[in-house]
């Protein structure tokens, strides 16, 4: 599909790449649940996921409207994002709190693909969406700090040398609001992993690698602090927004190509004696499902154009990803309907994507959180919880 919004350079070079790495090898990966490590490659060494890192870092320094087309070409491509999308954005947080030293040492380390840091780890499994009560700890005692706690659903640790880690260093009952007294920390995993930090990973229904993690007196130097102690929400809320972007482009990645996909097989497919494309009860969902994903993608580029004039853009990103998750569900649906039984067949990838595509209502945050943010903070309407 040709598209006339002036990234044409970017999507011809992330389709070039991505055209080395066909069906064919992600669904080859997603049967052995392994881990796209030659695609990432290749991404790291093409400079793709270290778009957004400043030129005076070792990145490209582009705006967050390029970075996005380039998670949504590689889902338009049939490849998954999420393997490999944090290395994208996780670094924003070092980028805008972190020191001169913290950003000299690593960013162009991560930049250049020599280090990872493919993690966050914020949510825990008795707390869920309610961060400000999570309890793993972190206690400084002299140059270190020492983390005792839970994690759940931490994505690509397997696959990573560094972590963002989320956690309380004064005790709720301690503090004015409940969002202060949470820190972030760069944990460098190479020196965590069996030394106090254990991970345990969960098998799950998308390709997606990601585990629990238990922290038994894990000790990080006090120098991996990021920022102020005590103001680590914040800086966790400052990064959200361009993550919600990116992952919407990257659903409307999937839209375009549960769309392509639709009509090729509506198209292709006779049944009665004509193509199945012609039947309105075939054209319908598959039209419908275009529409959105090109409104979802109209607030993607809004959220975009926002954040890249470094104007507010918390609204426009989280309607992005709602309005992106949603469509691209919708256009899994229609596309796996419009195959019929052979939409569930893994040779053609449709059940792959549709189970990718899914993850995206309930994580990196729930649909719910979404509609409840915009009810509160767009439209005036009392705080539901
Ligand atoms: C594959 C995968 C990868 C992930 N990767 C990471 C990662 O790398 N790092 C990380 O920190 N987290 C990660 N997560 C966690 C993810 O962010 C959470 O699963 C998500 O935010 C929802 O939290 P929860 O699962 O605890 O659900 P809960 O908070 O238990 O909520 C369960 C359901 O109840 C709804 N709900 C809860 N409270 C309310 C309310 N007040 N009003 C209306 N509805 C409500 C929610 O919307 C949700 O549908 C990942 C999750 C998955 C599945």
């Amino acid at each position: 599909m040709k598209t006339t919004d002036g990234y044409d350079e970017i999507r011809e070079g992330v389709r070039a790449l991505c055209a080395d790495f066909p069906d064919e090898y992600f669904r080859r990966i997603d049967e052995a649940r392994g881990y796209p490590e030659a695609f990432v490659d290749a991404l790291t060494r093409a400079g793709w996921l270290a778009a957004l890192i400043p030129q005076d870092y070792g990145g490209s320094g582009l705006g967050l409207a390029e970075a996005s087309v380039i998670m949504e070409e590689i889902n338009r491509c049939g490849g998954n994002s999420g393997a490999c999308h944090g290395q994208m954005y996780n670094m924003g947080t070092l980028l805008r709190h972190g020191s001169e030293a913290q950003k000299r040492l690593y960013l162009p380390q991560i930049a250049s693909g020599a280090l990872r840091l493919q993690s966050m780890a914020v949510t825990e499994p008795t707390t869920g969406t309610d961060t400000t009560r999570l309890k793993t700890s972190a206690v400084k005692k002299g140059d270190r700090y020492v983390v005792n706690g839970q994690k759940v659903w931490i994505s690509r640790i397997q696959h990573s040398d560094l972590m963002i880690l989320l956690a309380r260093t004064t005790p709720l009952a301690d503090v004015k609001r409940k969002s202060d007294g949470m820190s972030i920390f760069i944990v460098d995993l190479r020196d965590a992993i069996g030394k106090g930090m254990t991970v345990r990973p969960i098998a799950n229904m998308v390709n997606h690698e990601t585990n629990e993690l238990f922290f038994d007196d894990l000790e990080i130097p006090a120098a991996n602090l990021i920022g102020d102690e005590g103001r680590g929400f914040k800086y966790i809320l400052d990064g959200l927004n361009a993550e919600r972007t990116l992952i919407a482009a990257e659903c409307i990645g999937d839209g375009y190509w549960f769309v392509d996909r639709a009509v090729r097989y509506a198209n292709e497919r006779v049944v009665f004696d004509r193509p199945i494309g012609k039947n309105q009860g075939v054209q319908f969902p598959i039209a419908e499902a275009y529409m959105e994903v090109e409104a979802a993608n109209l607030m993607r580029f809004r959220a975009c154009a926002l954040f890249d004039a470094h104007a507010p853009c918390g609204a426009e990103a989280n309607m992005a990803k709602h309005l992106a998750a949603k469509a691209s569900w919708e256009a899994a649906n229609a596309c796996l309907q419009t195959h019929g039984g052979f939409g569930f067949a893994a040779e053609y990838d449709i059940e792959r994507k549709f189970r990718e595509t899914r993850l995206y209502q309930v994580a990196p945050i729930s649909t719910n959180l979404i509609l409840a943010y915009v009810a509160e903070h767009v439209l005036g309407l009392p705080r539901s919880f």
